[in-house]
């Protein structure tokens, strides 16, 4: 089913595509992971299954993490798809845990490496008190099976939940964070707290743009207002989280507040079962040009 979204700034009226591969020529998708965080598809395979969709654009924005940028650049350019550099870090709002996307980063500026190198060391510290806190309610879960399922990636809830599984310690991927490491569970473990601010100065800094992912059902105008006092240029409206409700909601944000829209499919491949996400939830190029020339102004 097409869904329209206006580009409002423009004033002319686009389509997203939730439809699906035929038509997502000329359409891009602005969230996606890989194995450099956790997602299940290497850079390459990630824009070789882009390319088999038809996408003219995709940006692959890993938790803490822009070491698989170089790779897909380089793949993108072989098979004709422009990569945007992106990435996804974790802010603290309130007592929430919110996503931000950053687009168009010099994913080589030295002071954003070293924020990524010290956010991912405090990922794994977390990943170890969370095996802690398992062994002692008596989930025999190794750092080992963790490390294992992590690989060069920042490691997160998601490799967790993979070796638990695969350690025949629960039956499906999603009673991890229903009994063990969803909020407030008995493993639960914070991540390091990034303020918002200090999130916006660092993707500012590396000449990028700021978006809030996901926002879901869970974030309301005051938290919104607090982060565009702080900064943010956008929203991301298309999301498989959103539905047609929400996208209109959010639409309405962002003309309102006069901010910029983005979607894509939070694609991640393997366990996480949503392989029809790829190439379904995406936006017009248009709109990916909108975000560019906001980056001269
Ligand atoms: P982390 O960044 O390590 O806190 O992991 C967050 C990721 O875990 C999210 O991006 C989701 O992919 C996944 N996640 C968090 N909560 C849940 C949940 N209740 N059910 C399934 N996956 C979840
Ligand atoms: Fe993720
Ligand atoms: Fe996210
Ligand atoms: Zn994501």
């Amino acid at each position: 089913m097409a869904q329209t979204v206006g580009s409002g700034n423009t004033g002319e009226a686009v389509h997203a595509d939730r439809s699906g591969s035929p038509s997502s020529a000329g359409r891009a998708d602005l969230h996606t992971h890989t194995t450099h965080s956790d997602g299940a598809l290497s850079p390459y395979e990630l824009i070789r299954r882009a390319h088999g969709l038809g996408l003219a654009a995709v940006s692959i924005t890993d938790h803490d993490n822009v070491a698989g940028l170089d790779d897909a650049i380089e793949w993108g350019k072989s098979l004709g798809i422009e990569v945007i550099t992106g990435l996804e870090l974790s802010v603290t709002l309130g007592d929430k845990d919110v996503h931000l996307l950053a687009y168009f980063i010099d994913h080589r500026n030295q002071d954003l490496l070293d924020y990524l190198t010290f956010f991912r060391r405090e990922r794994l510290k977390r990943a170890e008190r969370i095996v802690q806190k398992l062994n002692k309610i008596n989930v025999p879960l190794t750092m080992d099976s963790v490390l294992e399922q992590a690989g060069v990636g920042s490691v997160g809830r998601p490799h967790i939940a993979n070796a638990l599984l695969d350690e025949g310690l629960i039956e499906t991927y999603h009673q991890a964070f229903e009994r063990y490491i969803g909020t407030g569970g008995p493993a639960f473990e914070k991540k390091y707290q990034l303020t918002p601010a200090d999130a916006f100065r660092l993707i500012t800094s590396a000449g990028g743009l700021s978006f809030l992912a996901h926002p879901g059902k869970y974030t309301n105008e005051l938290e919104l207002s607090t982060l565009i006092k702080n900064g943010l240029d956008g929203i991301e409206v298309i999301h498989p989280s959103h539905d047609e409700k929400l996208q209109e909601y959010y639409k309405g944000l962002v003309n309102q507040y006069f901010l910029l829209e983005s979607g894509g499919s939070d694609f991640h491949g393997g366990k996480k079962n949503d392989d029809h996400t790829f190439g379904t939830y995406t936006i017009p190029m248009q709109i990916v040009e909108i975000m560019r020339s906001r980056l001269f102004t």
